[in-house]
């Protein structure tokens, strides 16, 4: 169990290390924590993806079919079946080569009446996995190898816990239980289900120090209950003029991503701003494609003269039919889209033109960094700022215990990425129940509590205390202009990454 910044990687090559007649197989969870490995294990390491591994023994077979099954495509095969219907399919598909099933059963089809559908809590990452499957049910036996190693063990489909946990050589599982993030139908994660014969606790995090551990372990405290054998920060480091200027801003949603990126274009005039995932994660071409739809109405005669080249948008021909068909699905990446058209239904077009010209592609330019929790999982940044928009299902009436897991995991992986200051709203710091005098002023916490490695501060106390970071403060007092008033869209217990 090793903790946010504890050193794992650290620990797990000083253990092949020390072990130099062995070979050791290192699974990583994707391509960059791979190349990443490579740099660190020594040559009695080889290091892989899942995605890697299957790709040599059956993915190089199905080179020319590695796309993702397109709504399309099933709608080709099965043309009596309409849109949403097509969508179960296509999900039931997915949930089937996520299990560690052998055949399509009835419990992959997606419940939508508990309206509780997980199926897009799937990461991207696994979407490429898919011959994976055709490799995991020819029940391969991986040889050469002494130990497996395990990285991110509590996020492996059940697909790739089958597969890995049957392998015969002595296999070490890494993660952390709280950075689950993705929970597959019908799954423990590995971490869980395995019944271990040692468990080591990674428990001191090198990546800061105690003020920002203290508010990690008050969200596993207060939103898991989880008081024993966790965090304690130990890094040393404290603010200084030399650090890096680069706010990060993490959010729960793509929507609020969205419109804090907005807001932070509209504040400031020459502001650079950069997306984990690229700007093109943003899907902005389709969202100004739903905005010319809906501007159109339901006059079919004026959709046809709009210039949509969105084949999906284009599909529905009318604004209505669109938004229909995604509460129906219910479609979260569409619902996501409509909501920020229907927020900003005036000024949309200026807003797209304003993120794509503030964009800079690489993203060490960029003065202020956007991410989803979920995108940020497994990077670290200097400053960060975590948005409000964290287990909104308490705002719409849900008590803490009703909340998944998932959900309170990503609040845990959102502040726990902040290696110098974190800044966190007063709606967090209560949640968290992170009650902490400024140490300057003495005065309680209001608006917002930037911690950093000299202690809990005020907003303005922070201010003056470290100008160098005024550069960050960009202010949410433009926000008024783009500010969400409430949610147009309805229920939101659809609320995944793409929502
Ligand atoms: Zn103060």
């Amino acid at each position: 169990m090793a903790f946010a910044g504890t050193g794992k990687t650290t620990t797990l090559v000083l253990y092949t290390k020390a072990k130099p007649d062995k070979h050791f197989l290192y699974v990583a969870y994707n391509k960059a924590a791979q190349e990443h490995a490579e740099l660190h294990f020594p040559d009695n390491v080889e290091c892989k993806t899942l995605h890697s591994l299957a790709y040599e023994k059956v993915g190089s077979r199905y080179k020319h079919k590695l796309k993702q099954l397109k709504i399309r495509t099933i709608m080709k095969t099965l043309p009596d079946v309409g849109y949403p219907h097509a969508r179960t399919v296509q999900e039931t598909l997915e949930n089937f080569i996520s299990s560690a099933d052998d055949v399509v059963k009835v419990e992959h089809v997606p419940e939508r009446k508990y309206g509780k559908d997980r199926s897009h809590s799937y990461s991207h990452e696994y979407k490429l996995v898919r011959y994976f499957k055709i490799y995991q049910l020819q029940s391969p036996v991986l040889t050469g190898f002494d130990y497996l190693l395990i990285d991110e063990a509590q996020d492996c489909t059940p697909a790739a816990s089958a597969f890995l946990l049957s392998q015969k050589c002595t296999k070490i599982l890494v993660g952390d239980p709280h950075q689950q993030i993705y929970s597959f139908r019908g799954a423990r994660n590995a971490l869980q289900e395995v019944e271990s014969s040692n468990t080591f606790y990674l428990t001191e995090s090198f990546r800061f120090g105690p003020e920002i551990a203290h508010v990690a372990s008050s969200v596993l405290k207060a939103l898991k209950d989880i008081q024993e054998k966790t965090l304690e920060g130990v890094a040393g480091e404290v603010l200084d003029e030399k650090c890096s200027k680069q706010l990060n801003v993490i959010t729960r949603t793509n929507y609020t991503l969205f419109n804090e990126a907005a807001s932070v274009c509209h504040a400031k005039e020459d502001v650079k701003v950069g997306f984990i995932g690229g700007v093109k994660s943003l899907g902005l071409d389709r969202v100004h494609d739903i905005w010319k739809l809906r501007r159109a109405g339901s006059d079919t005669a004026k959709v046809k003269t709009l210039d949509i080249k969105d084949k999906l948008i284009k599909h529905f021909g009318t604004f209505p039919a669109l938004e229909k068909y995604a509460r129906d699905a219910p479609d979260p990446e569409l619902l996501s889209k409509i909501k920020i058209v229907e927020m900003h239904e005036e000024n949309l077009d200026e807003i797209v033109q304003l993120l794509k010209s503030k964009a800079v592609r690489k993203n060490h330019s960029a003065d202020v960094i956007f991410s989803t929790a979920h995108k940020a999982k497994g990077l670290e940044f200097d400053h960060v700022r975590v948005a409000e928009d964290f287990l909104s299902g308490l705002d719409s009436g849900l008590y803490l215990d009703e909340l998944e897991d998932d959900e309170k995991n990503l609040l845990y992986v959102a502040v726990s990425r902040a290696k110098k200051s974190l800044r966190l709203s007063q709606k967090i710091v209560n949640l968290i129940h992170l009650q902490k005098p400024c140490v300057k002023c003495k005065s309680q916490v209001v608006e917002e509590l930037i911690v950093s490695g000299e202690g809990f501060f005020c907003r303005s106390c922070a201010r003056s205390n470290f100008p160098y970071l005024e550069s960050l403060a960009l202010e949410q007092s433009a926000f008024c202009t783009f500010s969400p008033k409430l949610n147009p869209v309805g229920a939101t217990r659809v609320d995944f990454e793409d929502f």
